[in-house]
């Protein structure tokens, strides 16, 4: 099985380029953050106090969490409800960012993510995807861009969804969580040290997709993985 691992940071484009990306060269695409979403919707709904271990263990045994895959395209399921939009809100964003700061929600969700990638090619996005998940993925990509750059993607993205956001909320949010997720204690957002950085500050979306097409194929074709 051939694993792609995507890493970066919050609004790098990493969904939307790593999912064309898998379409061309037809693997499936997970996107682990809607993981930590789900665990960051039902930690919401159930307003669990996060620092109260009882009520943390609660949480996590109470949760099922399945992705399933329709025409290529990644849905998730909280105890059998599809979630995948109502995990989008800047909301859930910052209470995935809380969540997963938190060594048992990152144990809880470990085995989901490699019995993906065990059983299929993937191309896998995260923050710890090459440096913990899957530290033998053939192929490591850290995707980034400027915080401006990311802030404004995000922004539009909202803005298409219908989302009503202030472009400098989305930019301090983002700011936010590239603290969080940088300085956190347990896997922190770094580049693994055997990847590829791929910054995408001056690309259309077009040039970021085959970019990263480009550094899988290129990385398979000088480690001859026969695909
Ligand atoms: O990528 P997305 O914005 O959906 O991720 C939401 C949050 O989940 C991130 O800010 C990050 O804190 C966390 N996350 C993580 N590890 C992953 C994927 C996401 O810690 N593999």
């Amino acid at each position: 099985m051939i694993s792609v691992a995507i890493d970066g940071p919050a609004g790098a484009g990493k969904s939307t380029i790593a999912h064309k990306a898998a379409e061309m060269l037809g693997y499936i695409y997970v996107d682990t953050g809607a993981l930590y979403r789900t665990v960051g919707i039902a930690a919401i709904r159930k307003n669990t106090d996060l620092k109260n271990k009882a009520e943390l263990k609660e949480l996590l045994d109470s949760i099922n969490i399945e992705l399933k895959f329709e025409n290529g395209v990644q849905k998730v399921f909280l105890n059998g409800e599809d979630v995948s939009e109502k995990i989008r809100t800047p909301e859930c964003g910052m209470m995935a960012s809380a969540v997963s700061a938190i060594k048992e929600v990152r144990e809880f969700l470990l085995d989901t993510q490699r019995g993906l990638a065990a059983k299929n090619n993937v191309i896998m996005d995260g923050r710890d995807i090459g440096t913990v998940i899957l530290p033998n993925a053939q192929v490591k990509i850290f995707l980034t861009a400027s915080p401006e750059v990311r802030a404004k993607r995000r922004y539009d993205e909202f803005l298409q969804k219908g989302v009503q956001v202030k472009y400098e909320d989305v930019l301090a949010d983002i700011i936010v969580r590239d603290k969080n997720d940088s300085e956190r204690e347990i896997a922190p957002l770094k580049p693994a040290e055997d990847s590829v950085i791929a910054d995408t500050s001056n690309d259309t979306l077009r040039q970021a997709i085959d970019k990263v097409v480009n550094i899988v194929k290129e990385t398979l074709k000088t480690k001859r993985v026969i695909v």
